[in-house]
């Protein structure tokens, strides 16, 4: 693997949506996922600069999208995420696009108070599972015949889940 010299053009690019990556909260592993150019003890040192309050979160990141979704609400919430994720990210993007999981944040950290329920569901780490499960084609959007809105599977759910429901449908009959 290539690493990219930090003074080099595409180097300062990625030092950048680093920091707006961490800015937001996105985990090391994570951003060193979509950015595998950068060192992750520089990664690290971007964590302590940015956040002097907080250790950089440790532990093993979710295997995927279907172990964090748990729930109806959960399928709802990340079906949103997506759908923003989709609509902010450039069409030729094969794999994760950095603005575009920073805009889908933002948008969706600024349009709601999310319960303390939901708290660790609305999570940038989450999006970025979802958008790097649908590059993945592990994940994928489609419409639901009945309420006509988009919705989210994962292609790991088993055909009886309770999650293959359509959770608009679903929480709308709650
Ligand atoms: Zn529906």
């Amino acid at each position: 693997m290539s690493y990219e010299q930090s003074d080099t053009l595409t180097g300062i690019r990625d030092r950048v949506h680093a920091a707006e990556l961490i800015s937001r909260g996105l985990r090391i592993a994570a951003v060193r996922n979509i950015l595998p150019g950068v060192y992750r003890c520089e990664l690290s040192r971007l964590w302590r600069e940015i956040h002097p309050l907080s250790s950089t979160p440790s532990g093993r990141l979710p295997n995927g999208s279907a172990s964090v979704i748990r729930t109806h609400l959960h399928s709802a919430i990340a079906s949103a995420m997506l759908v923003e994720y989709i609509r902010a990210s450039s069409e030729r993007a094969g794999c994760v696009d950095v603005t575009a999981l920073c805009v889908a944040w933002d948008t969706l950290l600024g349009s709601a108070e999310w319960s303390e329920e939901l708290a660790d569901f609305v999570d940038i780490n989450v999006i970025w599972l979802l958008a790097r499960d649908y590059h993945a084609k592990l994940v994928r959007l489609a419409e639901c015949p009945r309420c006509r809105s988009r919705r989210l599977f994962c292609t790991q759910w088993d055909a009886r889940s309770k999650l293959m429901k359509c959770p608009h449908c679903a929480l709308a009959s709650t």
